[in-house]
Protein backbone atom coordinates (compact mmCIF):
# COMPACT_ATOMS: atom_id res chain seq x y z
CA UNK A 1 0.00 0.00 0.00
CA UNK A 2 3.12 2.63 0.80
CA UNK A 3 4.21 1.63 -2.92
CA UNK A 4 0.43 1.91 -4.45
CA UNK A 5 0.52 5.36 -2.41
CA UNK A 6 4.57 6.60 -3.40
CA UNK A 7 3.73 6.13 -7.09
CA UNK A 8 0.51 7.80 -7.31
CA UNK A 9 1.50 11.12 -5.60
CA UNK A 10 4.94 10.61 -7.68
CA UNK A 11 2.51 9.98 -11.14
CA UNK A 12 0.60 12.88 -9.94
CA UNK A 13 3.77 15.27 -10.11
CA UNK A 14 5.36 14.20 -13.08
CA UNK A 15 2.11 14.42 -14.82
CA UNK A 16 1.63 17.95 -13.91
CA UNK A 17 5.57 18.77 -14.01
CA UNK A 18 6.09 17.51 -17.14
CA UNK A 19 9.74 17.40 -17.68
CA UNK A 20 10.57 18.24 -14.28
CA UNK A 21 13.03 16.13 -12.86
CA UNK A 22 13.37 14.81 -8.98
CA UNK A 23 14.63 16.46 -6.22
CA UNK A 24 17.49 14.46 -5.78
CA UNK A 25 18.45 14.77 -9.30
CA UNK A 26 18.56 18.86 -9.19
CA UNK A 27 20.15 19.04 -5.74
CA UNK A 28 23.00 16.82 -7.55
CA UNK A 29 23.47 19.58 -10.53
CA UNK A 30 23.76 22.13 -8.29
CA UNK A 31 26.05 20.72 -6.04
CA UNK A 32 28.18 19.78 -9.33
CA UNK A 33 27.76 23.79 -10.44
CA UNK A 34 29.19 24.51 -7.06
CA UNK A 35 32.29 22.10 -7.55
CA UNK A 36 33.40 23.30 -10.98
CA UNK A 37 32.70 26.43 -13.23
CA UNK A 38 32.51 24.27 -16.55
CA UNK A 39 28.83 23.51 -16.59
CA UNK A 40 27.64 21.08 -19.68
CA UNK A 41 24.73 23.06 -21.68
CA UNK A 42 21.82 20.70 -20.77
CA UNK A 43 20.98 19.71 -24.63
CA UNK A 44 24.19 18.19 -24.92
CA UNK A 45 23.48 16.02 -22.12
CA UNK A 46 19.80 15.09 -23.64
CA UNK A 47 21.91 14.05 -26.80
CA UNK A 48 24.03 11.91 -25.40
CA UNK A 49 21.67 10.21 -23.08
CA UNK A 50 21.77 8.86 -19.16
CA UNK A 51 20.84 5.59 -20.22
CA UNK A 52 22.09 4.60 -23.84
CA UNK A 53 22.75 5.60 -27.28
CA UNK A 54 20.96 8.16 -29.13
CA UNK A 55 20.00 6.39 -31.70
CA UNK A 56 16.96 4.91 -30.30
CA UNK A 57 13.68 5.81 -31.10
CA UNK A 58 11.58 7.87 -28.39
CA UNK A 59 14.81 8.56 -26.85
CA UNK A 60 13.77 11.00 -24.55
CA UNK A 61 10.50 8.91 -23.58
CA UNK A 62 13.11 6.04 -22.60
CA UNK A 63 14.90 8.18 -20.60
CA UNK A 64 11.57 9.75 -18.75
CA UNK A 65 10.80 5.93 -17.96
CA UNK A 66 13.91 4.74 -16.62
CA UNK A 67 14.38 7.35 -14.35
CA UNK A 68 10.88 7.19 -12.99
CA UNK A 69 11.46 3.55 -12.59
CA UNK A 70 14.25 4.82 -10.63
CA UNK A 71 12.14 5.81 -8.08
CA UNK A 72 10.35 3.05 -7.91
CA UNK A 73 10.22 0.54 -4.85
CA UNK A 74 9.92 -3.39 -6.10
CA UNK A 75 9.09 -5.83 -4.14
CA UNK A 76 8.28 -9.15 -7.01
CA UNK A 77 6.23 -11.97 -6.14
CA UNK A 78 8.61 -15.10 -5.11
CA UNK A 79 7.80 -18.82 -5.36
CA UNK A 80 7.75 -18.79 -1.41
CA UNK A 81 4.80 -16.38 -1.05
CA UNK A 82 1.52 -17.71 -0.40
CA UNK A 83 -1.36 -18.14 -3.02
CA UNK A 84 -4.69 -16.72 -1.26
CA UNK A 85 -7.91 -18.23 -1.84
CA UNK A 86 -10.20 -16.03 -3.71
CA UNK A 87 -13.59 -16.97 -5.59
CA UNK A 88 -13.03 -14.87 -8.59
CA UNK A 89 -9.19 -13.84 -8.95
CA UNK A 90 -7.84 -11.33 -11.51
CA UNK A 91 -4.05 -10.80 -12.27
CA UNK A 92 -1.96 -9.37 -15.04
CA UNK A 93 1.31 -10.91 -16.52
CA UNK A 94 3.93 -8.47 -18.72
CA UNK A 95 5.75 -10.25 -21.23
CA UNK A 96 9.37 -9.55 -21.86
CA UNK A 97 10.44 -7.46 -25.16
CA UNK A 98 11.36 -10.18 -28.12
CA UNK A 99 14.14 -10.01 -30.21
CA UNK A 100 12.81 -7.95 -32.71
CA UNK A 101 11.33 -5.35 -30.21
CA UNK A 102 14.80 -5.53 -28.74
CA UNK A 103 16.00 -4.61 -31.98
CA UNK A 104 14.38 -2.11 -33.09
CA UNK A 105 14.91 -1.10 -29.58
CA UNK A 106 11.51 -0.01 -28.69
CA UNK A 107 10.70 0.93 -25.53
CA UNK A 108 9.13 -0.96 -22.55
CA UNK A 109 6.27 1.20 -20.99
CA UNK A 110 4.72 -1.19 -18.47
CA UNK A 111 6.48 -1.41 -14.56
CA UNK A 112 5.63 -4.44 -12.65
CA UNK A 113 6.70 -3.07 -8.87
CA UNK A 114 4.82 -6.18 -7.60
CA UNK A 115 2.23 -6.56 -4.80
CA UNK A 116 -0.75 -6.88 -7.24
CA UNK A 117 0.65 -3.39 -9.06
CA UNK A 118 0.99 -2.84 -12.59
CA UNK A 119 2.09 0.89 -14.10
CA UNK A 120 1.59 1.87 -17.80
CA UNK A 121 3.57 4.78 -18.56
CA UNK A 122 1.54 6.43 -21.58
CA UNK A 123 3.65 8.52 -23.43
CA UNK A 124 2.51 11.70 -24.52
CA UNK A 125 3.13 15.12 -26.20
CA UNK A 126 1.30 18.71 -25.10
CA UNK A 127 0.38 21.41 -27.86
CA UNK A 128 3.71 23.11 -27.63
CA UNK A 129 5.41 19.48 -28.38
CA UNK A 130 6.54 18.77 -24.29
CA UNK A 131 6.58 15.36 -24.08
CA UNK A 132 5.17 13.78 -20.61
CA UNK A 133 4.63 10.53 -19.13
CA UNK A 134 1.02 9.56 -18.31
CA UNK A 135 1.50 7.05 -15.76
CA UNK A 136 -1.29 5.45 -14.39
CA UNK A 137 -1.81 2.71 -11.97
CA UNK A 138 -3.27 -0.63 -11.67
CA UNK A 139 -3.99 -2.89 -8.72
CA UNK A 140 -4.60 -6.96 -9.44
CA UNK A 141 -4.70 -9.82 -7.46
CA UNK A 142 -1.31 -10.85 -8.63
CA UNK A 143 0.99 -8.51 -11.16
CA UNK A 144 3.21 -10.94 -12.75
CA UNK A 145 6.51 -9.16 -14.29
CA UNK A 146 8.41 -10.02 -17.45
CA UNK A 147 10.69 -12.32 -15.37
CA UNK A 148 8.10 -14.73 -14.07
CA UNK A 149 8.17 -18.27 -15.35
CA UNK A 150 4.90 -20.10 -16.30
CA UNK A 151 5.38 -21.85 -12.76
CA UNK A 152 5.11 -19.12 -10.66
CA UNK A 153 2.13 -18.07 -12.42
CA UNK A 154 1.04 -21.16 -12.07
CA UNK A 155 1.07 -21.73 -8.55
CA UNK A 156 -0.64 -18.66 -7.97
CA UNK A 157 -3.40 -18.86 -10.47
CA UNK A 158 -4.75 -22.36 -11.75
CA UNK A 159 -3.02 -24.17 -8.99
CA UNK A 160 -5.75 -23.14 -6.01
CA UNK A 161 -8.15 -24.28 -8.31
CA UNK A 162 -7.18 -27.69 -9.28
CA UNK A 163 -8.25 -28.71 -5.88
CA UNK A 164 -11.53 -27.74 -5.73
CA UNK A 165 -12.23 -29.73 -8.83
CA UNK A 166 -11.91 -32.34 -6.89
CA UNK A 167 -14.33 -31.08 -4.41
CA UNK A 168 -17.02 -30.72 -7.10
CA UNK A 169 -16.42 -27.53 -8.39
CA UNK A 170 -16.29 -26.11 -12.01
CA UNK A 171 -13.23 -23.93 -12.32
CA UNK A 172 -11.92 -21.54 -15.15
CA UNK A 173 -8.87 -20.03 -15.83
CA UNK A 174 -8.50 -17.17 -18.92
CA UNK A 175 -5.86 -16.21 -20.69
CA UNK A 176 -6.84 -12.66 -22.26
CA UNK A 177 -5.26 -10.01 -24.09
CA UNK A 178 -3.63 -8.98 -27.41
CA UNK A 179 -2.62 -11.15 -30.18
CA UNK A 180 1.09 -11.63 -29.47
CA UNK A 181 0.67 -10.77 -25.31
CA UNK A 182 1.55 -13.96 -24.23
CA UNK A 183 -1.68 -16.35 -23.92
CA UNK A 184 -0.39 -19.42 -25.30
CA UNK A 185 2.54 -19.19 -24.20
CA UNK A 186 0.83 -19.02 -21.04
CA UNK A 187 -1.53 -21.96 -21.32
CA UNK A 188 -0.06 -24.13 -23.65
CA UNK A 189 4.01 -24.01 -23.37
CA UNK A 190 6.82 -22.58 -23.44
CA UNK A 191 7.82 -21.49 -27.28
CA UNK A 192 11.08 -20.08 -27.02
CA UNK A 193 12.52 -23.22 -28.11
CA UNK A 194 12.14 -24.20 -31.89
CA UNK A 195 8.88 -26.18 -30.74
CA UNK A 196 6.63 -25.77 -28.06
CA UNK A 197 7.12 -26.90 -24.68
CA UNK A 198 4.26 -28.23 -23.94
CA UNK A 199 4.87 -29.59 -20.66
CA UNK A 200 5.72 -26.00 -19.35
CA UNK A 201 2.25 -24.26 -20.09
CA UNK A 202 -0.57 -24.13 -17.14
CA UNK A 203 -2.81 -26.92 -18.83
CA UNK A 204 0.19 -29.46 -18.32
CA UNK A 205 0.81 -28.09 -15.17
CA UNK A 206 -2.40 -28.62 -13.89
CA UNK A 207 -2.49 -31.79 -15.50
CA UNK A 208 0.10 -32.76 -13.58
CA UNK A 209 -1.20 -31.73 -10.21
CA UNK A 210 -4.73 -33.95 -10.90
CA UNK A 211 -3.30 -36.33 -11.04
CA UNK A 212 -1.10 -36.29 -8.01
CA UNK A 213 -4.36 -35.11 -6.21
CA UNK A 214 -6.52 -38.35 -7.80
CA UNK A 215 -3.64 -40.41 -6.31
CA UNK A 216 -4.39 -38.71 -2.89
CA UNK A 217 -5.61 -40.34 0.26
CA UNK A 218 -7.78 -37.87 0.86
CA UNK A 219 -9.68 -38.62 -2.72
CA UNK A 220 -8.88 -41.87 -3.44
CA UNK A 221 -12.25 -42.92 -2.13
CA UNK A 222 -14.43 -40.93 -4.46
CA UNK A 223 -12.99 -43.40 -6.79
CA UNK A 224 -12.51 -40.48 -9.97
CA UNK A 225 -11.90 -41.01 -13.57
CA UNK A 226 -10.54 -38.20 -15.75
CA UNK A 227 -11.17 -37.14 -18.95
CA UNK A 228 -10.08 -34.39 -21.38
CA UNK A 229 -11.68 -32.78 -24.19
CA UNK A 230 -10.32 -29.89 -26.63
CA UNK A 231 -12.28 -27.51 -28.83
CA UNK A 232 -12.17 -24.12 -30.55
CA UNK A 233 -14.85 -21.63 -30.83
CA UNK A 234 -14.30 -19.97 -34.05
CA UNK A 235 -17.46 -17.13 -35.45
CA UNK A 236 -19.55 -18.78 -32.63
CA UNK A 237 -19.02 -22.27 -33.82
CA UNK A 238 -17.69 -25.42 -31.76
CA UNK A 239 -14.87 -27.42 -33.76
CA UNK A 240 -13.58 -30.61 -31.88
CA UNK A 241 -9.58 -30.43 -31.76
CA UNK A 242 -9.44 -34.00 -30.56
CA UNK A 243 -11.66 -35.40 -33.89
CA UNK A 244 -10.28 -33.66 -36.88
CA UNK A 245 -11.61 -30.06 -36.46
CA UNK A 246 -15.10 -31.88 -36.46
CA UNK A 247 -17.97 -28.95 -36.39
CA UNK A 248 -20.18 -29.78 -33.67
CA UNK A 249 -23.61 -28.45 -32.23
CA UNK A 250 -24.18 -27.20 -29.03
CA UNK A 251 -27.71 -27.94 -27.01
CA UNK A 252 -29.80 -26.63 -24.20
CA UNK A 253 -32.14 -28.92 -22.84
CA UNK A 254 -35.30 -27.69 -20.95
CA UNK A 255 -33.78 -27.43 -17.88
CA UNK A 256 -31.22 -25.32 -19.27
CA UNK A 257 -28.36 -28.21 -19.29
CA UNK A 258 -26.21 -27.20 -22.37
CA UNK A 259 -24.62 -29.81 -24.56
CA UNK A 260 -21.47 -29.94 -27.10
CA UNK A 261 -23.20 -32.83 -28.62
CA UNK A 262 -20.41 -35.15 -29.99
CA UNK A 263 -17.61 -34.02 -28.21
CA UNK A 264 -14.65 -36.19 -27.82
CA UNK A 265 -13.93 -37.23 -24.27
CA UNK A 266 -10.71 -39.02 -23.95
CA UNK A 267 -10.46 -41.31 -20.54
CA UNK A 268 -6.38 -40.35 -19.56
CA UNK A 269 -4.44 -42.34 -17.05
CA UNK A 270 -1.60 -39.95 -17.04
CA UNK A 271 -0.13 -36.41 -17.21
CA UNK A 272 1.74 -37.32 -20.46
CA UNK A 273 -1.46 -38.57 -21.75
CA UNK A 274 -2.77 -35.09 -21.68
CA UNK A 275 0.55 -33.57 -23.27
CA UNK A 276 -0.24 -35.59 -25.73
CA UNK A 277 -3.29 -34.72 -26.42
CA UNK A 278 -2.79 -31.06 -26.18
CA UNK A 279 0.02 -31.24 -28.43
CA UNK A 280 -2.72 -33.03 -30.67
CA UNK A 281 -5.13 -30.36 -30.61
CA UNK A 282 -2.71 -27.85 -30.99
CA UNK A 283 -1.57 -29.13 -33.86
CA UNK A 284 -5.13 -29.56 -34.97
CA UNK A 285 -5.90 -26.07 -34.29
CA UNK A 286 -3.40 -24.60 -36.35
CA UNK A 287 -3.47 -26.51 -39.42
CA UNK A 288 -5.04 -25.58 -42.38
CA UNK A 289 -4.61 -21.72 -41.44
CA UNK A 290 -3.09 -19.16 -44.53
CA UNK A 291 -3.26 -15.66 -43.46
CA UNK A 292 -0.76 -14.33 -41.27
CA UNK A 293 -3.78 -13.44 -39.36
CA UNK A 294 -4.05 -17.05 -38.09
CA UNK A 295 -7.72 -18.21 -36.97
CA UNK A 296 -5.72 -19.15 -34.00
CA UNK A 297 -5.72 -15.71 -32.84
CA UNK A 298 -9.25 -15.20 -33.61
CA UNK A 299 -10.40 -18.45 -32.01
CA UNK A 300 -10.86 -19.58 -28.42
CA UNK A 301 -9.38 -22.67 -27.33
CA UNK A 302 -11.11 -24.75 -24.54
CA UNK A 303 -9.15 -27.41 -22.99
CA UNK A 304 -11.06 -29.32 -20.28
CA UNK A 305 -10.49 -31.91 -17.67
CA UNK A 306 -12.59 -33.59 -16.13
CA UNK A 307 -13.73 -35.62 -13.07
CA UNK A 308 -15.97 -38.72 -13.24
CA UNK A 309 -17.52 -40.86 -10.75
CA UNK A 310 -16.49 -44.88 -11.78
CA UNK A 311 -20.08 -45.52 -11.60
CA UNK A 312 -22.63 -46.70 -14.37
CA UNK A 313 -23.36 -43.26 -15.19
CA UNK A 314 -19.80 -42.23 -15.24
CA UNK A 315 -21.59 -39.51 -13.02
CA UNK A 316 -19.58 -35.39 -13.40
CA UNK A 317 -17.63 -34.77 -10.14
CA UNK A 318 -15.93 -31.46 -11.11
CA UNK A 319 -14.53 -29.66 -14.35
CA UNK A 320 -11.44 -27.17 -14.97
CA UNK A 321 -11.71 -25.20 -18.34
CA UNK A 322 -8.83 -23.63 -19.29
CA UNK A 323 -9.55 -21.06 -21.91
CA UNK A 324 -7.11 -19.46 -24.16
CA UNK A 325 -9.27 -16.87 -25.61
CA UNK A 326 -9.17 -14.89 -28.83
CA UNK A 327 -7.45 -11.84 -29.20
CA UNK A 328 -9.08 -9.02 -27.66
CA UNK A 329 -7.85 -6.38 -30.20
CA UNK A 330 -10.84 -4.14 -31.68
CA UNK A 331 -11.59 -2.89 -34.33
CA UNK A 332 -8.21 -2.64 -36.46
CA UNK A 333 -10.06 -4.55 -39.08
CA UNK A 334 -12.04 -2.76 -39.78
CA UNK A 335 -9.58 -0.75 -42.16
CA UNK A 336 -9.74 -4.38 -44.21
CA UNK A 337 -13.00 -4.27 -46.38
CA UNK A 338 -13.30 -7.90 -45.91
CA UNK A 339 -16.19 -8.77 -44.57
CA UNK A 340 -15.15 -12.13 -43.18
CA UNK A 341 -12.93 -10.04 -40.96
CA UNK A 342 -15.40 -7.82 -39.69
CA UNK A 343 -18.14 -10.69 -38.55
CA UNK A 344 -14.99 -12.18 -36.73
CA UNK A 345 -14.41 -8.62 -35.42
CA UNK A 346 -17.85 -8.12 -33.75
CA UNK A 347 -18.06 -12.22 -33.21
CA UNK A 348 -15.37 -11.94 -30.88
CA UNK A 349 -16.51 -8.72 -29.24
CA UNK A 350 -19.38 -10.34 -28.49
CA UNK A 351 -17.97 -13.27 -26.48
CA UNK A 352 -15.61 -11.40 -24.52
CA UNK A 353 -18.27 -9.66 -23.41
CA UNK A 354 -20.11 -11.98 -22.67
CA UNK A 355 -17.97 -13.30 -20.38
CA UNK A 356 -17.31 -9.92 -18.59
CA UNK A 357 -20.93 -10.02 -17.77
CA UNK A 358 -21.28 -13.78 -16.85
CA UNK A 359 -18.32 -13.26 -14.62
CA UNK A 360 -19.64 -10.44 -13.11
CA UNK A 361 -22.84 -12.36 -12.59
CA UNK A 362 -20.86 -14.92 -10.96
CA UNK A 363 -19.63 -12.05 -8.54
CA UNK A 364 -23.01 -10.90 -7.31
CA UNK A 365 -24.34 -14.50 -6.92
CA UNK A 366 -26.96 -13.64 -9.10
CA UNK A 367 -29.76 -16.03 -10.27
CA UNK A 368 -29.40 -14.81 -13.80
CA UNK A 369 -26.74 -15.84 -15.42
CA UNK A 370 -26.42 -14.39 -19.18
CA UNK A 371 -25.05 -17.30 -20.68
CA UNK A 372 -26.81 -17.24 -23.65
CA UNK A 373 -25.03 -14.00 -25.03
CA UNK A 374 -22.27 -16.22 -26.76
CA UNK A 375 -21.24 -19.99 -27.95
CA UNK A 376 -18.34 -19.25 -25.36
CA UNK A 377 -20.40 -18.46 -22.62
CA UNK A 378 -22.84 -21.08 -23.35
CA UNK A 379 -20.83 -23.87 -23.17
CA UNK A 380 -19.27 -22.44 -19.69
CA UNK A 381 -22.55 -22.16 -18.65
CA UNK A 382 -21.81 -24.86 -15.09
CA UNK A 383 -18.68 -22.48 -14.21
CA UNK A 384 -21.09 -19.26 -13.74
CA UNK A 385 -23.39 -21.02 -11.20
CA UNK A 386 -23.59 -22.17 -7.93
CA UNK A 387 -21.37 -21.18 -5.06
CA UNK A 388 -18.63 -24.10 -5.44
CA UNK A 389 -17.42 -22.22 -9.03
CA UNK A 390 -13.69 -20.58 -9.39
CA UNK A 391 -12.60 -18.68 -11.92
CA UNK A 392 -9.69 -16.63 -12.27
CA UNK A 393 -8.98 -14.78 -15.40
CA UNK A 394 -4.82 -13.82 -16.29
CA UNK A 395 -5.06 -10.85 -18.28
CA UNK A 396 -1.66 -10.65 -20.81
CA UNK A 397 -0.19 -7.20 -21.81
CA UNK A 398 2.56 -6.59 -23.81
CA UNK A 399 5.30 -4.45 -22.60
CA UNK A 400 5.70 -1.84 -25.94
CA UNK A 401 5.01 1.97 -26.39
CA UNK A 402 2.92 0.62 -30.13
CA UNK A 403 1.18 -1.35 -28.36
CA UNK A 404 -0.17 0.62 -25.23
CA UNK A 405 -3.19 1.52 -26.51
CA UNK A 406 -4.43 -2.81 -26.77
CA UNK A 407 -2.82 -2.85 -23.15
CA UNK A 408 -4.91 -0.07 -21.64
CA UNK A 409 -8.32 -1.65 -23.05
CA UNK A 410 -6.89 -4.99 -21.06
CA UNK A 411 -6.20 -3.56 -18.46
CA UNK A 412 -9.71 -1.31 -18.23
CA UNK A 413 -11.26 -4.85 -18.63
CA UNK A 414 -9.70 -7.03 -16.16
CA UNK A 415 -9.88 -4.06 -13.77
CA UNK A 416 -13.72 -3.76 -13.58
CA UNK A 417 -13.64 -7.24 -12.37
CA UNK A 418 -11.65 -6.60 -9.92
CA UNK A 419 -13.33 -3.80 -8.63
CA UNK A 420 -16.80 -6.06 -8.77
CA UNK A 421 -15.15 -9.09 -7.46
CA UNK A 422 -13.74 -6.77 -4.34
CA UNK A 423 -16.88 -4.98 -3.95
CA UNK A 424 -19.30 -8.11 -3.25
CA UNK A 425 -16.78 -10.09 -1.26
CA UNK A 426 -17.63 -7.15 1.50
CA UNK A 427 -21.09 -8.65 1.89
CA UNK A 428 -20.33 -12.25 1.23
P1 LIG B 1 -0.81 -14.98 -27.97
O1 LIG B 1 -1.22 -16.41 -27.79
O2 LIG B 1 -1.35 -14.09 -26.90
O3 LIG B 1 -1.12 -14.46 -29.33
P2 LIG B 1 1.85 -16.06 -27.78
O4 LIG B 1 1.71 -16.87 -26.55
O5 LIG B 1 1.81 -16.80 -29.08
O6 LIG B 1 0.78 -14.89 -27.81
O7 LIG B 1 3.19 -15.22 -27.65
C1 LIG B 1 3.72 -14.46 -28.69
C2 LIG B 1 5.24 -14.65 -28.70
O8 LIG B 1 5.82 -14.12 -27.52
C3 LIG B 1 5.65 -16.10 -28.75
O9 LIG B 1 6.77 -16.24 -29.60
C4 LIG B 1 6.03 -16.45 -27.33
O10 LIG B 1 7.00 -17.43 -27.26
C5 LIG B 1 6.54 -15.13 -26.80
N1 LIG B 1 6.23 -14.99 -25.36
C6 LIG B 1 5.03 -14.76 -24.83
N2 LIG B 1 5.08 -14.68 -23.49
C7 LIG B 1 6.37 -14.87 -23.16
C8 LIG B 1 7.08 -14.93 -21.92
N3 LIG B 1 6.45 -14.73 -20.75
N4 LIG B 1 8.40 -15.16 -21.97
C9 LIG B 1 9.04 -15.34 -23.15
N5 LIG B 1 8.43 -15.30 -24.34
C10 LIG B 1 7.11 -15.09 -24.37
MG1 LIG C 1 -2.25 -17.61 -29.17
Amino acid sequence: DVVFDKTQKLSLSLCTAGRRKSVAHQEINKASKRLSCVVKPPDVQIKRGKFGEPSRPNQKFYEMIEEFRETLEISPLSADDVAEPHRICVCIRKRPLNKQELNKKEIDVVSVPGKGVLMVHEPKQKVDLTKYLENQTFQFDYSFDETSTNDLVYKFTAKPLVQSIFEGSMATCFAYGQTGSGKTHTMGGDFTGKQQNSAKGIYALAAQDVFALLNHRRYANLDLSVYVSFFEIYNGKVYDLLNKKAKLRVLEDDRQQVQVVGLEEVYVSAAEDVIKMIQMGSACRTSGQTSANANSSRSHAILQIVLRRNDRATTLHGKFSLVDLAGNERGTDVSSNDRSTLVETAEINRSLLALKECIRSLGKNSDHIPFRMSTLTKVLRDSFIGDKSKTCMIAMVSPTMSSCEYTMNTLRYADRYLLLSRFFAVFQ
